[in-house]
């Protein structure tokens, strides 16, 4: 297995070259967020040892002990999943950054939260680029305002966007989806908002990355197709 998370690795890796330099960019400007979610310890230290730098985890539970195991390890944790007002004590401790930023509230209390610990917070806005009504993600027309209202929070830095767009067996279905999210972005970029940068934009998975860095994705979060299908 570890032989194998190092193979498929590197082949993840190949992937987004090729896909980066296909469409002119620099394939350094593409960071890969290795999705550790229900994946054991002893795995995440293979993917480390293969040369993972980033973990993306959905559940603050979950993931508590498994940072506390690997804590001698150099990597930065990223949280992806839904977060919950009363986890945002525990996610400003475990985390670098924050893709999953959707609501005034929550960033109330990050900032907060983040602030008792010292600590300025680096988030991303997520948008519901599709407006599906069980995606989570703050409405595309209200992403701007929220943006706004985050921005003088002291203990937050907005550093760009983040979505999950529906669903598609073809992956160049979810492509519309991506350049809306890049729009925004450039939308809100123009803004020059003090304290918003809007370098980061957090997009593409397994089935899909390929298209999420042609249309200028600079986090892949990827779990599959390095760790293989979860239980
Ligand atoms: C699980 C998950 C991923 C990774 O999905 P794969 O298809 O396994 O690559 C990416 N982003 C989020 C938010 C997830 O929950």
């Amino acid at each position: 297995m570890t032989e194998n998370i190092q193979s498929r690795l590197k082949l993840v890796k190949e992937r987004i070259e090729t896909a980066a330099l296909a469409c002119g960019r620099d394939p350094r400007t593409i960071k890969l967020v290795a999705v550790s979610k229900t994946v054991p310890v002893d795995l995440v230290q293979a993917a480390i040892k293969a040369g993972v730098t980033i973990l993306g985890e959905n559940y603050v539970q979950e993931v508590r002990d498994k940072i506390e195991a690997l804590s001698a390890e150099k990597v930065s944790w990223h949280f992806i999943g839904h977060l919950q007002s009363n986890k945002a004590k525990y996610a400003v401790q475990l985390f670098d950054l924050i893709h999953s930023v959707d609501s005034l509230k929550l960033a109330k209390e990050l900032n907060k939260r983040a602030g008792i610990i010292g600590k300025v917070q680096k988030i991303l806005i997520q948008v519901n680029i599709s407006g599906e009504a069980t995606k989570s993600g703050i409405e595309t027309e209200q992403a701007l305002e929220l943006v706004r209202r985050i921005a003088p929070f002291e203990n937050l830095a907005v550093c760009g966007l983040m979505t999950m767009p529906p669903y598609f067996n073809a992956p160049d279905k979810v492509r519309p989806y991506f350049r809306a999210l890049k729009d925004l972005s450039d939308i809100i970029r123009k803004e020059a908002i003090a304290n918003v940068d809007m370098t980061e934009l957090s997009m593409g998975m397994t089935g899909d990355f390929e298209v999420a860095i042609q249309q200028g994705a600079t986090l892949v979060r990827i779990g599959t197709a390095i760790f293989g299908e979860r239980v």
